[in-house]
């Protein structure tokens, strides 16, 4: 720790990771400048926050490396390509993530790291991770990428036992030192490929997770190129692959037979056959992917030592976050379901999946996505569908390729209030039995601040639909 102290450490970007990192690295004792292209009312309160405590924050410059930077401590807005960091890497200055610093920065009896990454399902993942270590009694705590910052921990008070980590593309790009007890990779699908360049890099980035671990790299039995990721990674001596299907389960898996979860990977030789860990119904909600992702958490915390009934009472413990296949209400018989939270095609397809009947509601920004696959694999369970946000015609190009005959009412808005429009429209649509799903594929950001207030405002105009409202919009 005391490493830092009087070296020259340049911070990239304000904002919610790099406040804190800035504020760490000053109290440690280094010398820190902060570096942030723009210049506007919020970065100028952040930089009075941070210059009292005798922080440089150079604003209106992103792209040149301050004089005498003897380390970058990055931010995730950052792309690996930013002018900022080939000027580094020119002048052979070491560049980490926030979780890098935390890593070299966590102390000498620090808790173990369970590690979860993947394209959908990591915060759910370490939800339930934490609640199974829990369960068994651990002294534990859900961080990372989910919004604790690993920083704060790693240099806090509070004592643990072992961690349930959250890690994002971004993050395991920049923290190359990271050897985590054990990994998982849930699934490998084409997103932010505009910050890592290719699908190729994306995956190897997520790949890095499986780094250098110690006990199990978890992998996705039926997506090959998570276990592609663990065939790559060095590992310690002993570290298993070890595999989750909805299926039945090989040796060294973890499966489903006749609706029980169970382990055939951590079983004692007196048991040999495969250990129960609970029941399909313990996961909630019980929709296909879910159950992948409780099987990937089961599978950590076996890796861990966690005894079986921990695994079981903490999936019933185990409480969703808002936005994920959240069941708003019902009305009119008609299902009405908030997966705000699929953001890209890959999680809106989980969801899809999970209804039979389904008018759904979608749009928003595509991030460069394409959705012809999407529809196809949705397409027989469409009733009807409503199209808001910026990229919608990409999505109506796709239903009029693959599902003609399917009705869609494009509203042709980007404003906030399309949003009651939609549920209005998908009301119309819908009949008795069937499922509104708003999973809209895109993110939310030409619409709402966040997934979380388009989300609410799904809510709040089923809300209105239930009690006979007509809001004004
Ligand atoms: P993340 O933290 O990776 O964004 P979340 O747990 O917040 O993941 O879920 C994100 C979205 O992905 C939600 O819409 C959810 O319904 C969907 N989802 C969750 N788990 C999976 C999975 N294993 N495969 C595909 N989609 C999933």
């Amino acid at each position: 720790v005391s490493d830092l102290a009087g070296r020259q450490v340049t911070v990239a970007g304000l904002g919610v990771s790099g406040v804190p990192a800035a504020r760490a690295l000053r109290g440690l004792g280094a010398s820190v400048t902060v570096v942030n292209g723009s210049d506007g009312e919020p970065q100028r309160a952040q930089a009075a926050e941070l210059e009292p405590l005798g922080i440089t924050v150079r604003l209106g410059d992103g792209e040149t490396v301050p004089d005498g930077t003897e380390l970058i401590v990055t931010t995730p807005g950052w792309k690996p390509t930013s002018p900022l960091f080939l000027a580094a890497a020119e002048a052979g200055v070491p560049i980490w993530g926030d979780v890098e610093l935390a890593w070299r920065l966590r102390g000498k009896d620090a808790p173990p790291w369970l590690a979860v990454t993947g394209t959908n399902g990591k915060t759910t993942t370490v939800r339930m991770l934490a609640a199974i270590l829990e369960a068994a009694g651990l002294r534990t705590a859900a961080v990372g990428n989910i919004g604790v910052s690993l920083l704060d921990i790693v240099l806090g008070d509070e004592p643990y036992d072992v961690l349930a980590v959250e890690l994002s593309s971004y993050q395991l790009h920049w923290a190359p030192s990271l050897r985590a007890h054990s990994g998982a990779v849930l699934n490998l699908a084409p997103d932010h490929l505009d910050w890592h360049g290719s699908m190729a890099a994306y995956a190897a980035d997520k790949g890095r997770i499986y780094e250098g671990n110690q006990v199990a790299c978890v992998y996705n039995v039926a997506d090959p190129a998570t276990e592609d990721l663990v065939r790559a990674a060095d590992v310690e001596e002993g570290c298993r692959a070890i595999g989750f299907t909805l299926g039945t389960p090989g040796p060294s898996q973890f499966g489903v037979v006749e609706d029980i979860l169970v382990d055939r990977a951590f079983v004692t030789d007196r048991q040999k056959q495969a250990q129960e860990l609970a029941e399909v119904s313990d996961v909630n909600p019980p929709a296909p992917h879910n159950i992948a992702n409780a099987l990937a958490a089961a599978a950590l915390a076996r890796a861990y030592g966690v005894p079986p009934t921990a695994v079981r009472d903490g999936l019933r413990a185990f409480r969703p976050d808002p936005h994920r296949v959240e069941h708003v209400t019902d009305v009119d018989g008609v299902a009405y379901v908030d997966d705000s939270k699929a953001t890209n095609t890959h999680a809106a397809e989980a969801s899809l999946g999970a209804y039979e009947h389904i008018v759904w509601i979608a749009g928003g920004l595509a991030k460069g996505a394409t959705f012809d696959e999407l529809v196809l694999t949705a397409a027989k369970r469409l009733r009807g569908v409503v199209l808001i946000g910026a990229d919608r015609a990409l999505i109506r190009e796709a239903l009029a390729r693959h599902a003609a005959d399917v009705p869609v009412v494009d509203l042709d808005r980007t404003d906030t209030g399309a949003m009651a429009a939609a549920v209005r429209e998908a009301a119309r649509l819908a009949r008795p039995g069937d499922t509104v799903l708003m999973a809209p594929a895109c993110a939310s950001m030409d619409m709402f601040t966040n997934y979380n207030k388009r989300g609410d405002a799904f809510a709040a105009a089923v809300h209105d639909l239930a009690s006979g409202r007509v809001p004004d919009d």
